[in-house]
Formats: structure tokens, C-alpha cells, sequence
């Protein structure tokens, strides 16, 4: 029998996040971490431990003024959260507030769909074409607002500035959000178009190109406007999300340029490496531009593959879901690691 309180519970579907193996001696390439370690500055930011006592700075203002000097920025035009996650979580609840349904592609990134159940918005998914593209007059009919990932999460695949200016262009009632996680390795940022459309956030990570998927930091960058309303939003909620030691580390990383782009170089040359090996094997993928590659067999089932990767504790990820349940999501790890993955394709293909 159902208990009276029971229908006033929010019933919801929740994400599923990739495995977090107990395991040590694996190869992990199923959460798109990085395989280097953060920046020496960050593991060496100097923390007044004494500071704990207190509450920490609310707005994050070191670590704002660090990310929106990074960028060209003002300060009133970032936003700083808990993971890009928490961002996203945010802006869903402060701009998705109407009763048109919000868009974004069938295809993406699997957690949008669970905020909108969260929040109770409505969306409506468009098909990606059979070469993983967006298609942009998917996007011109009315709506609610428009997000999604570029490049793409899980394909890794790119759309153009011209391809984002012209959904722009047709969305001007709404606001648009671009999911710039990956765009640190090879993507082209939407950032030119900051200026001129008052209606677009960018959302990024520290999790991926930062090494920092531990700490939890994401940002979003828009007009003072929007930054506003999240941050209306965001101390309605909770005004301490960020934690001291969070915002000193994060600051020191925003400051090591010369270390992210040598590491985030070094994911982009394994990746190219291993996408040539990857065709060799017969494997087919759209070109990637994330770290990692999403990638198909000629022969042998998706399903196979990873569980036969398990057994060798070698973990990738595999979505059971219509249109990619033959396709394995590989994060590019160390050369080394990628070599151990190859060889271990090799016996099996
Ligand atoms: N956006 C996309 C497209 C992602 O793949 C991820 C990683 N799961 C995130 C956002 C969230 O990352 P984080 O919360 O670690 O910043």
C-alpha cells in the first residue's frame, strides 16, 4: 500500500556516472580524466589551514578574477561552481524556465536530460545525422532554450563558430548554453561570439585539460546578466559551494599556462597516435577532438570488446542506449597505456 507521504517524494531518474574502480593496478580510460597529474603549482598552492575555521570567500573572488583575467574577461562575467556539473545543474534551473521545450541533441551529454527530469522541464531531443553531426534547422523551431557540448560528448566531434553563430541567430529569445568540457583539446571556443550575443553561456571544466576532476570546478561565461541571475540562483541554494583549498588550487592552476598546454598537448598527439591505430584495426570513429575517441568495430560487437577489456583491467565506457550501443568511448591515457590497449586489440581483432 502506498504511504500518504510517499506522493509527495520528487521521483527521479538520476544520472550514472562512469565506474570508479576500487582497483589500482588498472587502466583507466572510461571517465575522460587526465593522465597527468595537475599542475606543480596547484599541488604546491600555499593553504592557510587556519583559514578553515572560517567560512570561505562566497563569490570565489580569487579564483573569478583569475579565470576572467585568463580570458579577457570582466569579473561580473564569470560564474564559478561545483564542477561544470553543478554549473550546468545551475543554469538549467535559472534560465530553462519556460513552457516550450528546451532542445538539445539525442546524442549528448547523458545528464542533461536528468536536470531537466530534476527541474521538471520540458525538452525534446534532436537526431544527431548518421555521421554524428548536428543538424542546425533542428534548432530553428521555437523553444525553451538550446544546450549542447562542443565538441560533442560522446562522439567528440565539432561544429563550427559559423555553425554555432547561425543557431545564435535563430535563438535569439532563448538562452543558448555551449558545453565547452573538451574544447581545451583541439575544439574552437565560442568565446568571439560572447560580444555579440547577449544570450549565449559558455560552461567549462577544470576536470579534463586541468587535471582537476577531484577538486570540482566549473565556470560559466556570459553576459553580466545572466552571471547575475545565476548568481541570484546559486545563494538561494547554497552560498558556500566552493571551498577555500578548492579556490587557492584553482586559482594556481589558471596560472600555470605554460603546464596546461604542454599536457593538453601531449593528449592530443596520443589521441592522433592512436586514432591511426585505431583505422589499422578496423575500427570506424568521426575524427575526435576531445580526449577521447568514440570509436566502432567492423566485426566484433562493442559489448565484447569491453568486457573483454575488463577482464586485461583495462576499463572503457560502453552506453547501452539506441544508436551507440556498438561503440566504445575510449579516454586517451598515457602513451604507454594507449600501447597496452593497442596490443591488447591487437590479439583480439
Ligand atoms: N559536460 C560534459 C559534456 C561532460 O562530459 C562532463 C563530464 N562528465 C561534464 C560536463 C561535467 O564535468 P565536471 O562536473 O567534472 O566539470
Amino acid at each position: 500500500m502506498m504511504r500518504a507521504w510517499e506522493k509527495n517524494i520528487r521521483r527521479v531518474t538520476p544520472y550514472t556516472p562512469g565506474e570508479q574502480p576500487e582497483e589500482k593496478d588498472i587502466i583507466k580510460l572510461n571517465t575522460n580524466e587526465n593522465p597527468y597529474p595537475p599542475s606543480p603549482m596547484v599541488l604546491g598552492a600555499k593553504q592557510e589551514l587556519e583559514r578553515l575555521r572560517f567560512y570561505p570567500d562566497p563569490a570565489a573572488k580569487d579564483l573569478v578574477d583569475a579565470i576572467a583575467d585568463y580570458h579577457g574577461l570582466n569579473s561580473n562575467e564569470v560564474f564559478v561552481g561545483v564542477g561544470s556539473d553543478d554549473v550546468l545543474a545551475m543554469s538549467f534551473l535559472t534560465f530553462f524556465n519556460s513552457d516550450k521545450p528546451v532542445f538539445f541533441p539525442d546524442i549528448t551529454y547523458s545528464f542533461y536530460d536528468v536536470w531537466a527530469g530534476l527541474f521538471r522541464i520540458p525538452y525534446e531531443t534532436k537526431a544527431l545525422d548518421d555521421t554524428f553531426s548536428l543538424v542546425a534547422e533542428d534548432y530553428y523551431k521555437d523553444n525553451g532554450g538550446v544546450i549542447f557540448p562542443n565538441p560533442n560528448a560522446p562522439t567528440g566531434k565539432l561544429v563550427s563558430l559559423a555553425f554555432i553563430k547561425d543557431i545564435l541567430e535563430h535563438n535569439q529569445d532563448v538562452v543558448v548554453i555551449v558545453d565547452e568540457a573538451y574544447v581545451d583539446f583541439g575544439g574552437e571556443t565560442a568565446l568571439p561570439l560572447l560580444k555579440e550575443y547577449e544570450n549565449l553561456l559558455i560552461v567549462r571544466t577544470f576536470s579534463k585539460s586541468r587535471s582537476l576532476a577531484g577538486l570540482r570546478i566549473g565556470y560559466a561565461m556570459g553576459n553580466r546578466e545572466l552571471i547575475q541571475a545565476l548568481n541570484d540562483v546559486k545563494y538561494s541554494f547554497n552560498s558556500y559551494t566552493m571551498n577555500y583549498p578548492t579556490i587557492v588550487m584553482g586559482t594556481a592552476s589558471i596560472r600555470d599556462d605554460a603546464y596546461f598546454r604542454e599536457t593538453t598537448a601531449k593528449v592530443i598527439a596520443t589521441r592522433e597516435w592512436f586514432e591511426k591505430e585505431l583505422a589499422a584495426l578496423g575500427f570506424t570513429f568521426q575524427k575526435s577532438s576531445a580526449n577521447f575517441v568514440f570509436a566502432s568495430h567492423n566485426r566484433i560487437p562493442a559489448k565484447e570488446i569491453f568486457e573483454a577489456a575488463k577482464k586485461e583491467k583495462i576499463y572503457v565506457r560502453y552506453f547501452d542506449k539506441p544508436r551507440i550501443d556498438n561503440y566504445l568511448r575510449i579516454s586517451i591515457g598515457t602513451d604507454e597505456e594507449m600501447k597496452t590497449f593497442v596490443n591488447f586489440l591487437k590479439l583480439l581483432v
